[in-house]
């Protein structure tokens, strides 16, 4: 079954953190899945991030190789930037164990691509397209920013992580139109057992 990369899958905010959350409730042992574990989606995901992420990418585009050896990178990256960052946003710590298994699977994941990027296009020139693990990568590593570091959420409903860029740092929900309203449902059906069963 193809994944629909839609915007709701995006809510991470940034690239990295989207990719974190490929692999859904991760807090539930009887729910999570992996919409990678078809590796054909890692290129069908990363055409949808060039819509939603081009703030971010600066309008650079993200092209995925095949190979079996970039997906593992890939999911390799994927794993130390979920374990490190939800740390943070968990218990507002970096572990320092973490932090090493997540710099080396940065430092594959960037290897061997000859880019250039500077602090005006953190993802490089838009005219030639980027390996899509070493965006992953720039992006994860933009999330080491102390301000960014405060910032990095787990949705309340879907266990996601995320970038809370609202005014004074108080969002619950990866997306208030999905996770927000189906956590608002919840409660509402309740009060509605309660109140039926007293
Ligand atoms: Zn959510």
């Amino acid at each position: 079954m193809t994944v629909t990369w839609t915007q709701h899958r995006f809510s991470g905010g940034v690239l990295a953190l989207s990719v974190a959350n490929t692999v859904v409730h991760r807090d539930d042992a009887d729910l999570t899945f992996d919409r990678f574990e078809d590796r054909g989606e890692i290129a069908r995901f990363a055409e949808a991030a060039n819509v939603y992420c081009a703030d971010e990418l600066g309008g650079r585009s993200l092209s995925v190789s095949p190979s079996a050896a970039v997906a593992a990178k890939i999911i390799a990256l994927r794993e130390a930037t979920d374990r490190l960052f939800r740390h943070v946003a968990g218990k507002g710590v970096l572990e320092t164990d973490h932090l090493s298994e997540f710099m080396l699977a940065a430092a594959k994941a960037l290897e061997g691509h000859d880019d250039t990027v500077s602090p005006d296009r953190p993802f490089g020139s838009p005219e030639t397209p980027l390996a899509f693990e070493a965006g992953v990568a720039l992006s994860a590593l933009s999330l080491l920013q102390q301000d960014r570091l405060r910032r990095i959420r787990i949705c309340r409903n879907c266990a996601w992580l995320f970038l809370d860029r609202s005014r004074n740092a108080s969002r619950l929900w990866c997306d208030m139109a999905v996770c927000g309203n189906r956590q608002k449902a919840k409660r509402h059906y309740r009060r509605q057992m309660a109140e039926k069963g007293g």
